[in-house]
């Protein structure tokens, strides 16, 4: 009888073993949809939360953020995640849309997780632009905890609590950063988990990502446009976002409706239209890619929006038809997520 027992007991530690190593998922959750610095009804600022684990732990052994935007750690709260669970933060690039949260979430693992563990922040190296200014990431990681350690905040709470950290929420920060590559570079690993980069164009430094697991692949190609910053050129995409999504599941990008195009009456500049990828030409480059799914966020405008910022749709904002309808005329046949603050999309799907 106690031979069985065991015999039994071997069998359904074999068997949940077996279970849990055969359910890997990833889940692709959008933080924040809002498409540039303009505000439109309390969306969040950019950002993809991009988790992977077991389907026992709902897909959350390891979490990556892609950006920060307005908000993020609010949003990420709505769906419990709390930012001290996050083992690596990414940037495209670090306009303000797309980073302003970053101080806000680790000013909030100051408080409470200053004994660790350090957050790895992922981003381009100094990067020279032509006129003379550098885009400098790790200036920025150096600097968010500046304005509270000169307001005396930091020097006031660390009298109460000289546990926390003295050099403030940056020394939370493992800066990884990565030089400028045109071909993919793998810039962080943890387990099954692995993520690469690639150099795109939007301004210098910036960078686009693609997620690799067991489960499936994602990538997040952020604000990157064509190389060439104005027509004439075959696509508003870029080609090394192209090349990193080969054979990728899932494209997450930002994306601008042609209605803003110079073709239209909204007044929008024309080399911020440009320099961003269309709706239609994220369909093409999806459809080329062989991805199964494109997840539109960082809409320029908002779907229902008025205006984007100070520039008015004179027949009206758009629906989610009308995007649809444009990755369409780009030739993708796969499924479109006209993203919403915490749209998701979970691998394998079921
Ligand atoms: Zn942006």
């Amino acid at each position: 009888m106690l031979k069985r027992v065991a015999a039994l007991a071997v069998a359904l530690g074999a068997l949940h073993g077996t279970h849990a190593f055969a359910a890997p998922c990833l889940e692709v959750t959008l933080t924040g949809t809002q498409g540039g610095p303009p505000v439109f009804q309390g969306q969040a600022g950019s950002g993809t939360l991009v988790t992977y684990g077991e389907e026992e732990t709902g897909c959350r052994d390891v979490l990556l953020q892609f950006d920060t935007g307005r908000g993020t750690t609010q949003q990420l709260s709505k769906i419990g995640v709390p930012v001290g669970r996050l083992s690596a933060v990414f940037f495209t690039h670090i306009h303000s849309d797309h980073s302003e949260g970053l101080p806000d979430m680790m000013q909030l693992r100051w408080h409470f997780n200053s004994a660790g563990p350090k957050v790895d922040m992922v981003c381009h190296e100094d990067a020279p632009s032509g006129a003379g200014h550098i885009m400098s990431c790790e200036n920025f990681a150096k600097a968010i905890g500046a304005v509270l350690i000169q307001s005396g905040e930091m020097a006031q709470r660390l009298a109460e609590n000289p546990k926390r950290l003295p050099g403030g929420p940056a020394e939370l920060l493992n800066l990884m950063t990565f030089p400028a590559s045109q071909t993919p570079q793998k810039v962080w690993e943890k387990g099954d988990v692995s993520v690469s980069a690639i150099s795109s164009r939007h301004v210098p430094g910036h960078a686009s990502y693609r997620v690799d697991t067991p489960a499936g692949s994602v990538v997040i190609g952020g604000d990157a446009g064509n190389d060439s910053p104005a027509p004439p050129r075959d696509t508003s995409t870029s080609a090394q976002v192209e090349l990193l999504a080969e054979g990728a599941d899932i494209v997450v990008h930002s994306v601008i409706h042609p209605v803003m195009g110079p073709d239209g009456t909204t007044g929008f500049p024309p080399p911020i239209y440009f320099r961003q990828s269309t709706a239609t030409d994220l369909g093409g480059l999806s459809q080329r890619a062989g991805a199964q799914h494109l997840m539109l966020t960082h809409l320029i405008p908002p779907v229902g929006a008025p205006r984007q910022g100070p520039y008015p749709l004179p027949n009206g904002g758009l629906t989610v038809a009308d995007y649809d309808a444009a990755v369409r005329d780009g030739g993708f046949d796969g499924n479109v997520v006209v993203g919403t603050d915490l749209a998701k999309l979970r691998l394998p799907i079921k």
